[in-house]
């Protein structure tokens, strides 16, 4: 063959085989598609040119179709996208989406057609398979999916219990792993920081990682029913959630990157309007306690004290207030709990409470309990929204306690995750506000569907009502894991720290977890950070009123909106401090907190407006305080600032500080 038709051929083999790389924006990080022996996808991935994921399987397994082997690559295209788009709440309601995406068109000898969709962002990496199978209805047995570490690394994740999110994070090697459920976060040795999630979870069952051979990973969904093989029913043509990496050179980068609501789709809601963050205080922690209950003798919402709620609410600059154990309570008894989500507890007027709070302009925060029972839920779901609607209440808590969902299918389920999403369209469809406890966990569905404010999945402060609790160092974990998800409902707030304003009085609590069933594990001013740093379109002040009645910083809470438009974390390390801001207006808040080692902690004030000056409030540790042996020891300290000026903040052993800085 002579030179130039060597090159022609060259040239022209170039042409035509498609691109199997694409690489972040900024270069830095690249994923490289390819099909291993017998056809099956896999991909790699390099950071900074040094390997971050070996070779690693793709694809799905089903019941009666080959979906991951026996492939060739038909085609590919790579994409540009960069453009800022809004949201009506979030940590930022600006957001950048600047990614390159790599669309491979796959076939095999069984006619399965495969889009596998890999996006890179400067922040990490998403994939998704969309299948063409055909069949009617395609039974999914499996995922193949692995996660091929090249290097070791430190981890924090909690186990991969298709059930719960309430447990308390492990850190450890992640050789040592055997199990996870995501955010799953990573630091290795060379100081890259990642954290593997999903992001649009719709209509197929949560993803946890096992623990495979040497460093590798593997997805595992969670079943449609314990110990079953079937894992999902979906149609012959499908998508899957997105895989997601979030890769930063520091742990607060993490935090900072909006990748997973990058990957989830625009609003499906068109007037977004009545769609607010709000503060809110309820009768819920008397319940934890142990000195009301949610029905019968000690019943806690009474009309009385909804009215006493609502006052207390108007006065304080809180918009919402929510009352558990309002209606029909749960009857020990029975196996299966049934409730009445429109018939109210004998003495709680619910009309009266509800006109009382429009005409104080106060969100009334209802609540369903469904203990599981998700049929007699759906069954009354579209009567219950009408008839509170029909009331004024835009806003809802659903339940979900107990051992799982009716009929024995795990919460994390694809029978839950699309019950959780029926919930949430009948709300949107009646302007409701939904803060879901024990549901799924986020995956940046809020961008489509606002109206899911927050949601629990995690760990929460009830725990501190009647177990060991939660240990300092919880919330520093919260931020680099279970909130890279999203919103938390963690409900901080706690002022009667000791719980001294109650002693003697517990005496309606019937249930628990072994253990010293007191008490808070930090300072109080590390309870009003968190409200700052534990990040909800819906925070609430979750200590009974009495406690903050007079309290000097309580004004901290006050003065604090919900409703933030832009948030940097400034810096931390995992488990061990952070210190973050978020702007709403032209005021700044800023929390910070550490665990049970004290730290002081230099602030540049670079992120406030150049040229203003604010004061500065911060509601900080006393000298003396001790998240055990001096919680409640605290100061208030007023000066004036501007971005220049750098900020020492001393955090006691458990503690926080708490800053406002208001323009002058
Ligand atoms: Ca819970």
């Amino acid at each position: 063959m002579n030179r130039v038709l060597v090159i022609a051929c060259a040239l022209l083999t170039w042409a035509c085989t498609p691109k199997t790389v694409v690489n972040s924006p900024d270069g830095r990080i690249t994923v490289r598609f390819a099909l291993a022996e017998a056809g099956v996808p896999t991909y790699s991935v390099e950071v900074d040119g040094q390997p971050f994921l070996e070779p690693s399987l793709m694809g799905l397994l089903a019941e009666d179709a080959n979906l991951d082997s026996g492939f060739s690559l038909k085609s590919s295209r790579v994409s540009a996208v960069d453009e800022t788009w809004h949201q009506p709440w979030g940590e930022n309601k600006e957001v950048r989406d600047k990614h390159q995406e790599l669309s491979l068109q796959l076939r095999n000898k069984a006619g399965v057609g495969l889009e596998v969709v890999i996006r890179v962002f400067d922040d990490g990496f998403g994939f998704r398979y969309a299948y063409d199978v055909p069949m009617d209805t395609v039974r999914i047995i499996g995922e193949r999916t692995q996660f091929a570490f090249a290097s070791d690394a430190e981890s924090w994740s909690i186990p991969g219990d298709f059930n719960s999110y309430e447990h308390l994070y492990r850190k450890m090697p992640l050789s040592e792993l055997a199990d996870a459920n995501t955010p799953l976060t990573l630091k290795f040795d060379d100081g890259l920081y990642a954290s593997v999630h999903e992001a649009a979870l719709v209509d197929f069952p949560e993803m946890v990682l096992r623990h495979d051979i040497g460093l590798t990973f593997q997805a595992s969904l969670a079943p449609l029913q314990p110990q079953m093989d079937e894992k999902a029913i979906v149609p012959g043509t499908f998508q899957t959630p997105w895989r997601t990496v979030q890769i930063a050179h520091t742990a607060v980068g993490l935090i900072n990157s909006s990748l997973i609501l990058n990957l989830n789709e625009p609003c499906a809601i068109d007037d977004v309007s009545w769609i607010k963050p709000m503060k809110y205080i309820g009768v819920w922690w008397g319940m934890h306690l142990g000195i009301e209950n949610w029905g019968g003798e000690g019943h806690g919402a009474t009309t009385e004290r909804a009215l006493e709620y609502i006052d207390f609410a108007a006065e304080n600059n809180i918009q919402g207030v929510l009352f558990e154990g309002w209606n029909d309570a749960w009857k020990g008894s029975e196996v299966i709990p049934t409730f009445d989500f429109t018939r109210a507890a004998p003495d709680y007027d619910v009309e009266k409470v509800a006109a009382y709070a429009r005409e104080k302009g106060i969100y009334l925060i209802s609540h369903n309990e469904t203990g599981g029972n998700i049929r007699h839920f759906e069954e009354q779901l579209d009567r219950s929204l009408d008839w509170a609607q029909s009331l004024g209440i835009h806003a809802l808590k659903t339940g979900y306690a107990g051992d799982g969902l009716w009929g024995g299918a795990p919460r994390h389920s694809q029978i839950g995750v699309n019950h959780f999403q029926k919930v949430i369209e009948a709300a949107a469809k009646r302007e409701v506000m939904v803060d879901g406890h024990e549901t799924i966990k986020p995956t940046g569905l809020r961008r489509t569907w606002p109206n899911f404010m927050t949601r629990e999945c995690v760990r929460g402060m009830e725990y501190n009502g009647w177990s060991a609790g939660n240990p300092p160092s919880h919330t520093e974990i919260l931020p680099y894991t279970r909130l890279l998800g999203g919103p938390v409902d963690y409900t901080p707030g706690v002022f009667d720290i000791k719980y001294e304003s109650i002693k003697g009085k517990k005496q309606y609590r019937t249930w628990g977890l072994p253990g010293t069933e007191c008490c808070v594990h930090t300072t109080l001013a590390k309870q009003l950070a968190n409200w700052v740093i534990l990040y909800s379109p819906m925070q609430m002040a979750c200590d009974l009123i009495e406690n903050y009645e007079g309290h000097p910083a309580f004004q901290f809470f006050r003065d604090f909106d919900a409703d933030c438009d832009a948030s940097e974390a400034l810096q931390g390390e995992v488990g061990e401090w952070i210190a973050l801001v978020r702007r709403a207006g032209d005021r700044f808040f800023l929390g910070a907190t550490t665990d049970e080692t004290p730290r002081s902690i230099e602030q540049p004030l670079t992120f406030l407006r150049p040229g203003v000056r604010y004061t500065a409030t911060v509601y900080g540790d006393a000298p003396d305080a001790h998240w055990d042996t001096n919680p409640t020891a605290y100061e208030i300290t007023t000066s004036t600032v501007t971005s220049e000026d750098t900020l020492t903040l001393r955090l006691a052993p458990g503690g926080g500080a708490a800053v406002t800085f208001l323009p002058e």
